[in-house]
């Protein structure tokens, strides 16, 4: 075996890297970081699209609400470049399956009723998290239909796409109401999605803490392309595998892989983990979330004026293609179109070729917009389901899925620390949640190793 860190972090994207820098500022400097791919940053990774910088994973965060969302400091420290996006305007920009707008009065319509409801299902979901005595929940449909009025129609469904899909990535059959309305992150960290679009990629921010900890003369150490395959663990400490038949030892080790990779077999744990916690980790949603970018010679999709940048297509089939946004104002001379798709239509997409893709993609713009469009130059469709090392985007919480459930998600087995953006409970899935679950995390170890107790021994029952 090599030599013996005391702790090792599996995964050097936000939640591993926030980890282990918090660890290191308590002076616990002796970890060592193992990163299955060639590169720092994990679901925050930027791709070069035709001499253009975009973000195949994580593209937004929010500014503006009464809570800090420590990402705004973040950006700011490395100078990000961001675009705030204008959502308000898609009652003017909402095309009907077999081509044309649909009059504006008509989505509005639609939309105050989505907004209403929005305001309904979060009142609800007030009034069940204050009834501590019972552990109900609902899903975001059920509470939709408790409203009364369940989006029913095409343009309705597309609506409610955008109110809810577009942000879970699943649809509001499957995801709790409970632990999803009011969305923590508008209420606390803010209405204002910046848009990323900065030539160093989103992932700058990850690269910049981690350079605080991988400064020359630090004892911390970071390997990349270390594909771990197995974790062995007993009270006194770990040894782990990896694919290219490397062994680590440590005291600890902080597991910070998705919740998509440990649902997969990737990585073996001897002792198998307890039953709870692998029931906790099976019954979570791994979503998929797909940005579909497209580049054209010319623009042919309304520009300019502002309000246009984000615009629905409708269709019976829902999440077919529906949210479309022009990247004029990011990219100017770009030409780029991206489109978003999630869940079953991402996974079907998935299987598809970029051809098949493209096709599909062509004859709803040609709905929009006419025959006469030019045919595309390029298109980047990311596949983030099909990648072994994700396994899917972001988590999304189920509805019946319950706190006791979530907490054991997170907990600890032995010396065996689990984060990552799953665990946060009000910002999972976004990048906050992952910085903050990191940070969380690593305090939890900080505690068990000063001496203060640890959550992870009582936990090593099968
Ligand atoms: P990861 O970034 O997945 O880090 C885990 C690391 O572990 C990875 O680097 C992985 O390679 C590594 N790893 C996995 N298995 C192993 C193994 N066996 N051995 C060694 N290493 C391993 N968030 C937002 O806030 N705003 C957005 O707009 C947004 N949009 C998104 C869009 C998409 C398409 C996707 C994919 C994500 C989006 N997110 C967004 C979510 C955000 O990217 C994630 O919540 C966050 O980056 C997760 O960080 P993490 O550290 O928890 O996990």
């Amino acid at each position: 075996a090599a030599q013996s860190p005391s702790v090792i972090v599996i995964g050097a994207g936000m939640s591993g890297i926030s980890a282990a820098k918090t660890l290191y500022e308590a002076g616990i400097k002796d970890i060592l970081i193992l990163e299955a791919s060639s590169r720092i940053g994990g679901r925050m990774l930027k791709a070069d699209f035709s001499g253009y910088t975009v973000e195949m994973g994580a593209n937004w965060y929010n500014s503006g609400g009464p809570v800090a969302n420590p990402l705004v400091d973040l950006a700011k420290k490395v100078n990000l470049k961001s675009y705030i996006n204008d959502y308000s305007n898609i009652a003017e920009n909402t095309y009907k399956q077999e081509g044309g707008l649909y009059p504006k009065k008509d989505v509005e319509k639609v939309d105050e009723v989505a907004t209403a409801r929005d305001e309904y299902c979060s009142n609800f979901s007030r009034k069940l998290s204050r009834n501590k005595k019972k552990d109900v929940d609902v899903s975001i449909l059920a509470s939709q239909r408790l409203y009364g009025r369940p989006p029913l129609t095409p343009l309705e469904m597309v609506i409610d796409f955008f109110h809810n899909d577009y942000e879970d990535a699943e649809p509001p059959r499957v995801t709790s109401l409970k632990h999803t309305y009011p969305r923590a992150q508008f209420e606390e960290h803010g209405e204002y999605p910046h848009f990323v679009m900065d030539p160093r990629g989103f992932e700058v921010v990850v690269q910049y803490l981690a350079s605080q900890i991988l400064k020359k003369g630090s004892p911390v150490q970071l390997k990349l392309k270390k594909v771990v395959r197995e974790i062995a663990y007993s009270k006194t400490g770990v040894t782990i595998k990896t694919e290219d038949g490397s062994t680590y030892s440590a005291n600890y080790v902080i597991v910070s892989a998705s919740v998509g990779v440990l649902q997969s077999d990737l990585i073996q744990f001897k002792l198998t983990l307890p039953m709870w916690k692998r029931m906790a980790i099976s019954d979570f949603s791994m979503t998929i979330y797909t940005k579909i970018f497209i580049k054209f010679p010319y623009k042919f999709w309304p520009s300019g004026e502002p309000g246009t940048e984000i615009f629905l297509y409708t269709h019976i089939q829902r999440g077919y293609y529906p949210v479309w946004q022009h990247l004029d104002n990011e990219y100017p001379g770009s030409n780029i179109l991206m489109v978003t798709v999630t869940s079953d239509e991402s996974r079907r997409v998935e299987q598809l070729s970029n051809a098949a893709i493209q096709a599909e993609a062509m004859a709803v713009l040609k709905k929009m917009f006419g025959d006469k469009i030019p045919n595309p130059e390029n298109i980047l469709v990311p596949r983030w389901g099909l990648h072994r090392f994700y396994k899917g985007s972001y988590s999304n919480w189920p509805a019946n899925y319950n706190q006791e459930k979530h907490d054991q998600l997170g907990a600890p087995v032995g010396p065996v620390y689990f984060t990552g953006e799953h665990n946060s409970n009000k910002f999972l899935g976004y990048v906050d949640g992952a910085y903050l679950e990191g940070i969380a995390t690593a305090n939890d170890l900080i505690k068990c190793i000063k001496g203060k107790g640890c959550k992870g021994d009582k936990n090593m029952e099968v």
